[in-house]
């Protein structure tokens, strides 16, 4: 248990209806015993666990700095496992900075960014991906990423992480037994059964790692970007994209005037929109810039949403967009699907296709809309889905997107075939076991069960204060 007292303002300082200041520590209730005055009176030392009470925090016994609650939860049921005090007091900064420099005048010092989270996992509250859990729910962009970390949070991940650890510990031991004990040598038989077993764990860490794609998306989302000749539909189809109740999120950035980036929200997964236009001949310098942009924004497009004009015959601009694109992941989007048709489809096709091998061209699906009359977007939307989203995993409802837990099962997952190769070489069990262990020391990075401290400190320096 630590032995210093922290405090932090834990909601985003402005203009609120509250704002909340948090202490941990063994002096919390003896500053709270200073600074606040209860209306009935009684010192917060007195209070009962987790029972919260109204009055006033004040400089001195004439000075009220402002009115608030305060809530006092006794280590070891609190967050930190430390004894935790919490005042709401009226959100705005003057209050919550005068309540803040009481208590450091009382003897707290100001907390550390994610310093009481880290309390959390330091007391052995949470684990390591537990706390981790917090930053993302904190940081989460959508309701499905919320979910997987709220899943996190719960141990979901722990818990499929120690099941994988035990086998392992218990396949360790037995190898070291054998090694200790060399009289028990092991045959082939025996060898081939250790192998197998091996073989399954790998799968299961396998298992996790295919799910780290599908987590990036919900965490990171997709960046999608929309390319069209120009007076295609781009703006129109943006704007109904974007225009559903669900969608909107921010406006990122308008850094030239051809680019448009948005972050929208389709199926449940972010995406970033990325509207190029005047991609074709530029007519000068800025165009020339803009141009350059949005081929950088194509390459970096885990989607490219092709408008066509499916009112117009297929033009030259249209052949140089698909000659640009067709190697990338594309969906045809053919626009204006309320108008006679004219676009020849076939010909599309083949411009689209032409020497992209035959397993590849599943990919590239072509969807009918129309943007000005909103018809079919419901399918558009269903069909990037399918582009981007695999289906359910069976990892029950575990997704991996923290990149230090994907690198660190990588790790544990090559370490594990190295395994594999020895026992089928017949190689000693030393160097079998010895991979083992280090594939159990990759996982314990995972948790926190063995980690060093400048990492520690990485990991919760991105939190917020107060966290
Ligand atoms: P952009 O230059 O690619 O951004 O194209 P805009 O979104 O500005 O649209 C160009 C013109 O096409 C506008 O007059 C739109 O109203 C029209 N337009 C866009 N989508 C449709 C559609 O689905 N059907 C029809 N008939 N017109 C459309």
């Amino acid at each position: 248990m630590s032995e210093d007292t922290i405090v932090a303002i834990a909601t985003p300082l402005g203009c609120g209806g509250l704002g909340i200041i948090r202490l941990s520590g063994p002096r919390t209730l003896e500053i709270c015993d200073q600074l606040f005055l209860a209306k009935n009176k009684r010192r917060p030392s007195q209070f009962k666990n987790f029972t919260v009470h109204y009055g006033w925090v004040v400089k001195s016994s004439s000075e009220i700095v402002d009115e608030a609650l305060l809530t006092v939860m006794r280590g070891p049921q609190s967050y930190t496992k430390e004894d935790v005090a919490e005042i709401s007091c009226h959100g705005g900064v003057v209050s919550l900075r005068g309540i803040l420099s009481l208590a450091i005048d009382g003897g707290a010092r100001l907390a550390q960014p994610g310093e009481f989270t880290k309390r959390a996992f330091l007391n052995g509250r949470i684990d390591l991906t537990q706390a981790e859990a917090v930053l993302d729910i904190v940081q989460a962009k959508t309701d499905a990423f919320l979910r997987v970390s709220l899943n996190q949070l719960k141990g979901e991940l722990t818990i499929e992480l120690e099941a994988i650890r035990e086998e392992l510990m218990s396949l360790y031991t037995e190898m070291e037994a054998i090694v200790n004990f060399p009289e028990d040598d092991v045959d082939t038989s025996a060898r081939g059964e250790l192998r197998n077993r091996l073989l399954l764990v790998r799968g299961r860490i396998e298992g996790l790692l295919k799910t780290s794609d599908q987590g990036r998306i919900l965490k990171e989302g997709i960046r999608i970007v929309l390319c069209g000749k120009p007076n295609v539909g781009k703006s129109s189809l943006l704007n109904v994209l974007l225009k559903e109740p669900r969608a909107i999120v921010t406006e990122i950035a308008g850094t030239t005037r051809d680019t448009i980036e948005e972050t929208a929200q389709i199926q449940g997964i972010p995406f970033q929109l990325v509207d190029t236009a005047g991609i074709l001949e530029p007519r000068d310098l800025v165009e020339e810039e803009a141009v350059k942009r949005s081929r950088l924004y194509m390459n970096r497009a885990d989607l490219i949403l092709l408008l066509m004009d499916g009112s117009q015959p297929l033009s030259f601009e249209d052949e140089t967009l698909i000659e640009m694109v067709k190697e990338r992941r594309v969906l045809v989007v053919i626009n204006k699907c309320d108008l006679a048709p004219q676009l020849e489809e076939i010909k599309l096709r083949a411009l689209l296709e032409g020497p992209v091998p035959e397993r590849d061209r599943a990919g590239k699906k072509m969807v009918r809309i129309s943007a000005l009359r909103k018809i079919a977007i419901d399918q558009l939307e269903e069909a990037i889905g399918e582009c981007v989203w695999q289906g359910p995993t069976d990892t029950h409802g575990v997704l991996l997107s923290n990149v230090r837990h994907i690198s660190a099962l990588k790790e544990g997952a090559a370490l594990l075939q190295k395994a594999q190769g020895s026992l089928q070489e017949g190689l000693s069990l030393e160097f079998v076991s010895e991979d083992i262990k280090l594939a159990v020391h990759s996982l314990d990075t995972i948790t926190g069960r063995t980690i060093d401290s400048d990492l520690l400190d990485r990991i919760f320096s991105e939190f917020c204060i107060g966290k």
